[in-house]
């Protein structure tokens, strides 16, 4: 979706510090960590919240969990612990705008609050 700043990091009209991509996922740095390791984890395919996950999305929600777990031990984190959290409209932090950290959404039509390992 053109508007949206995740979509735009995706397809690269965006700056991102991007740390993994495949067919399912892309995963970048928060731009305002709030940890040492701050990642979000979003799907390609552009879903502006979760509440609107359609039931053919759900093996994405595996998928972001693997990328999760892959990117906690990638960077050190896996034994010390780290939370994953998903953000869901605005008093949520869900953002609409970038620079305002977690989930960078709450306008209609913006991706989804994204999973966040966070260690
Ligand atoms: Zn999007």
């Amino acid at each position: 979706m053109s508007d949206c700043l995740f979509c735009g990091i995706i397809d690269h009209r965006i700056k991102g510090d991007i740390v993994y991509r495949d067919d399912s996922v892309v995963a970048f740095r928060d731009i305002l960590p709030r940890a040492p390791v701050h990642i979000l984890i979003v799907p390609r395919k552009h879903i502006a919240t979760v509440m609107d996950l359609e039931p053919d999305d759900l093996g994405l929600i595996g998928d972001i969990f693997r990328v999760a777990a892959l990117l906690a031990r990638d960077e050190g984190i896996a034994g010390t612990g780290f939370r994953v959290v998903v953000n869901c409209g605005r008093n949520a932090g869900q953002r609409g705008r970038p620079g305002r950290s977690l989930g960078h959404n709450g306008k209609p039509g913006r991706h989804p609050g994204p999973l966040h390992p966070r260690g």
